[in-house]
C-alpha cells in the first residue's frame, strides 16, 4: 500500500470488518473480522468485478448488504449487471471526495458547467452532478448525445466548463466550429484516454482538459490539479498497487504495469475491499506537483489487467457476450476485438461458421445486454488470439 497513513490503514481495517460480517465477505474470505488488522491487511482476498457480477445472482446485493432496504437512498445498475445500493450518508461522502476532485480540476462558483454524462441508470451523472452543485457552479444536465443542441446551448448559455468523455469532447468541440463561445475548461474521464488527445484539444480549440480517473464502485480514485501532470491520488481511499498476474503487492515500473486495487470507506451500505479495478499504471510520480497537494500522481492508465475493459464507459464483460450468444442458440467459438481507430474505440464481435440467425438480431440482443452498440460478423476462423476478450489497446504506451 502507498500510503504511508495510519488513519487511512485503520479506516480500510474497520470497513473491512464491517464487510467480514455480510453473507459473501465472510463465505469468500473466512477470516474472522477480528483478525483482519492493518499487519495481516494482505490477507485479505482481492475483489474482482466478475466475482461482484456472479454473486449477484439470487440476492442483487450479492450478500453484502450491512444495512436494511429501507435504509437505502439510492440504488443505481451499471452493467454486469451490478446494483450499486447507497445510504444517504454513502452519497454525501461520495459527493464531497468527486467536489474535491471537480474543484482540483479547476471548476468553481463562477463556472456554468455542462454535463454530458449519462444521467439514467449509472451513477457517473448524478454524482458529477451533485459536486458541481457542492461547489456552486451553476449546472446544464445535458446528458450523452444530441451534439447540435449541446453546442447551441453552450455558445447561447455561455457555457465555461464541459464534463464528458473523452471522445464526446472533441465531437462537440468540432460541432460548436466557429461559433463564438465561453468554453474554457474541461473535465473528462470514462474511457481509457488517448496519449495526445488533451494537448490537441488545447492547441486546436483553446480548452483546457483535466483527467479524472474513477472506478465503477467507488468513484473518484485519482484526478489532476491546475499543473495538469498527472493525476493526484486519493488520500482518503486505500489504493494499493499488485502484480496483475499474481495479486501480490508490487510497484509500477515502465514495463512491469501494475494493476490499481481500491477499498472505499465511503460506502458503507455495501462495502468494497480490495476491488482489482483492472486498471494499470506503469509509473508513480512522487515529485513535488508544486500544487500544495502532496499525495503521488499516477500519469495515465496503460491498460486493463483482466479480462473486462472498457469502451466507452461501459464494461464489456465476455461472459455476458457468450451467455447471449448462447440465448439465442449460438454456440459456436467467438470473439470480441476492441480496439481503437482515430482515436474512437471501435468494438467488433466476431462468430465463426456460416450465420445461423439474422445478424441484426444477434446485434440487439447483445447491444440490450451490455448497452453499446457493437459490430457483428460471421467468419470462416477467429484471428489468431486467446479468450474471447482481444483487447488490442492495450499495453499501449506514450
Ligand atoms: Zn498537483
Amino acid at each position: 500500500m502507498w500510503q504511508d497513513n495510519a488513519d487511512v490503514r485503520s479506516q480500510a481495517v474497520e470497513i473491512a470488518r464491517l464487510a467480514a460480517t455480510t453473507r459473501a465477505y465472510a463465505a469468500e474470505w473466512g477470516l474472522d473480522a477480528e483478525s483482519i488488522t492493518p499487519e495481516t491487511w494482505e490477507a485479505v482476498p482481492l475483489l474482482s468485478k466478475e466475482r461482484l457480477i456472479s454473486a449477484a445472482t439470487d440476492d442483487p446485493f450479492g450478500g453484502r448488504l450491512t444495512v436494511q432496504p429501507a435504509d437505502l437512498a439510492w440504488v443505481f445498475a451499471a452493467p454486469g449487471p451490478i446494483y450499486m445500493p447507497y445510504t444517504a450518508d454513502d452519497m454525501r461522502r461520495v459527493t464531497t471526495a468527486y467536489a474535491r476532485a471537480l474543484g482540483s480540476c479547476g471548476f468553481g462558483p463562477a463556472d456554468i458547467v455542462d454535463q454530458t454524462l449519462l444521467y439514467n441508470w449509472v451513477i457517473a451523472a448524478t454524482m458529477v452532478d451533485q459536486a458541481l452543485r457542492t461547489l456552486g457552479c451553476a449546472i446544464v444536465p445535458g446528458g450523452p448525445g444530441a451534439t447540435d443542441q449541446h453546442a447551441e446551448v453552450i455558445a447561447r448559455v455561455g457555457v465555461t466548463g464541459v464534463v464528458a468523455m473523452p471522445s464526446f469532447l472533441e465531437h462537440l468541440l468540432k460541432t460548436l466550429g466557429d461559433r463564438p463561445h465561453s468554453l474554457r475548461k474541461a473535465v473528462i474521464m470514462g474511457e481509457l484516454s488517448d496519449a495526445g488527445a488533451k494537448q490537441r484539444i488545447s492547441d486546436t480549440y483553446g480548452v483546457t482538459v483535466r483527467e479524472f480517473y474513477g472506478v465503477g464502485d467507488v468513484g473518484a480514485v485519482a484526478y489532476e490539479c491546475e499543473r495538469g501532470e498527472g493525476m493526484h491520488l486519493r488520500s482518503d481511499l486505500l489504493i494499493e498497487f499488485v502484480n496483475p498476474e499474481t495479486g501480490e503487492a508490487s510497484s509500477p515500473t515502465k514495463g512491469s504495469p501494475c494493476e490499481i486495487v481500491v477499498t472505499d470507506f465511503a460506502r458503507q451500505a455495501m462495502p468494497i475491499v480490495r476491488l482489482r479495478s483492472g486498471d494499470l499504471v506503469d509509473e508513480i510520480i512522487y515529485d513535488d506537483c508544486g500544487c500544495g497537494n502532496s499525495a503521488p500522481r499516477i500519469s495515465r492508465i496503460v491498460g486493463r489487467a483482466n479480462d473486462i475493459t472498457k469502451v466507452r464507459g461501459m464494461f464489456i464483460v465476455p461472459s455476458l457476450i457468450t451467455r447471449t450468444l448462447g440465448t439465442m442458440g449460438i454456440d459456436s467459438e467467438h470473439c470480441v476485438v476492441v480496439d481503437r481507430q482515430q482515436g474512437r474505440d471501435e468494438i467488433e464481435v466476431l462468430i465463426s461458421g456460416a450465420p445461423t440467425v439474422d445478424i441484426e438480431l444477434v446485434s440487439t440482443a447483445l447491444e440490450r445486454a451490455m448497452r453499446i452498440r457493437t459490430a457483428v460478423r460471421f467468419v470462416e476462423s477467429l484471428p489468431p488470439g486467446e479468450g474471447v476478450l482481444r483487447d488490442l489497446r492495450r499495453f499501449e504506451h506514450h
